[in-house]
Formats: structure tokens, sequence, C-alpha cells
């Protein structure tokens, strides 16, 4: 096995996971194989898109009072929004790779300005069941998976990744709501599973308004853990 070089998260702009090749035998059983971002026949992601969706800089999203402190690699459209997409509609699992690094782009960028040191806990926003079901994998799940392991070999933190969050009841559609409107629909939407406390880091693939990002910050902190903040993919310009 080759030796890489260790990434901390002051160096988030250098590492590379290699998802080309974690991903393209998926791509040839999902779709024929077609860039997710620009259709082009060949990888899930051609090496054009790939070295763009890379060169996306991590950043502090700007959140409403209540909602953990954010990075995302961009706005939700063009690339991003095409890759998300496509993994939660179409080529599913061979994306999750992609998804993956990004979101630890992310992360990383808010281990550095958020974290003080000690273990890291990677919770996961949980997906409905039935969402789960429909797709055939749990993407914020594995998402999560992915950045631990990343933590722990690449970075040598202490970190591991736990589902201590789940719905306790279906929150009705959020399409059409107001900010204030999400937020009483999310309100106790989610509880955490108690047990030791510890640093947290939330992942999820999008921030829109916040609402579950701060209805998941807020079951965490009931359960006796620290915020660290969030890491997600892509960030939705608040509409309403
Ligand atoms: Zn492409």
């Amino acid at each position: 096995m080759e030796s890489r070089p260790r990434t901390s998260p002051a160096r988030h702009d250098r590492w590379v996971v290699g998802w080309r090749e974690l991903a393209a035998a998926a791509a040839d059983l999902a779709w024929g194989g077609a860039c997710a971002a620009c259709g082009t026949p060949g990888p899930v992601v051609c090496p054009d898109c790939e070295s763009r969706l890379r060169s996306l800089a991590p950043a502090a999203v700007t959140v409403r009072h209540g909602v953990p402190p954010t990075y995302a690699r961009g706005a939700y459209a063009d690339d991003l929004r095409a890759v998300i997409l496509a993994c939660k509609e179409r080529q599913g699992l061979g994306l999750v790779p992609v998804l993956a690094e990004l979101v630890t782009g992310s992360a990383l960028a808010l281990l550095r300005d958020r974290w003080v040191g000690g273990p890291v806990l990677v919770v996961p926003v949980p997906s409905a069941r039935a969402t789960r079901a429909a797709r055939g994998f749990d993407l914020t799940g594995a998402m999560a998976g992915s950045l631990a392991t990343f933590l722990r070999r690449r970075c040598e933190l202490d970190a591991r990744a736990s589902k201590a969050l789940r719905p306790v009841r279906r929150a009705a559609d959020q399409a059409g709501l107001t900010i204030e409107q999400r937020a009483l629909n999310r309100r106790s939407s989610l509880v955490a599973r108690a047990g030791r406390p510890a640093q947290v880091l939330v992942v999820d693939d999008l921030i829109t308004t916040g609402a579950t990002l701060a209805e998941a910050s807020r079951a965490l902190r009931h359960a006796g853990h620290r915020m660290i903040g969030a890491a997600v993919v892509a960030a939705t310009p608040r509409t309403t």
C-alpha cells in the first residue's frame, strides 16, 4: 500500500481520497457510465468536473440564530446540484464517494475554525426511513462513516461516526413553507441517543433554511453533547 502524506485540518486543500477508482465500477453498473455533472460518457464524474468540484473552497454559511456553524462547498446550483441530484435520484451509490469527499472538505474547514481539541463524534442527519428504502442506501450515514474514517486515518483525530439522531415523528413535507413554518415543522422531530457527552460534528448533504440542522443541534445539546457545527455539501440560498 502506498504511503500518503498525513493531512491536518489546516491543510485541507491538498488531500486526495481517490473517488474515481471507487466509483468507476459502480458507474458501469448504474447508468452505462456518464458524468453526473456534464453528461460526458465515462466515469460518474469526468476528470474536468472532478477538478472543478475539488477546487470549490469550503466556506462558512451565513445562518440564523439557533443554527449551528455550518460549512459548505458552495451554493446548491450547477455542478453541486447536478451531483447531489444524480446521487439521490439516479446514480446512487456510485456517487457517494464523491459527496463524501466534498463534505470532508467542509468538515476540515469547520474543524480548522471551530474545533478545540478532543474526540469528535460524527453524526449524520437521519433520512426518513421511506427515503432510505426507496434509495437503497443511507447517504448521510455513508458520508458520516467515510468522514470519521478520514479523520482517524489521515488526521489522526479520535473520531467515530454514530447514528445518534433518530426521527421521532415524520415531519410534513418542507416544500412551500416559510422559514418560520419550517422551524415549527421541525421542532422536536429528532431525538438524540443519550450517551457519553461528546463534541459533535453533524453531517448532511444540504442546508436550506437550517431548520433541520437547528433541530439536530437542539436534540444533541439536550442529550448533553457540545456542537462543533455542521458540514454539508451545498447550501441553498434563502428565498423565503
Ligand atoms: Zn463532467
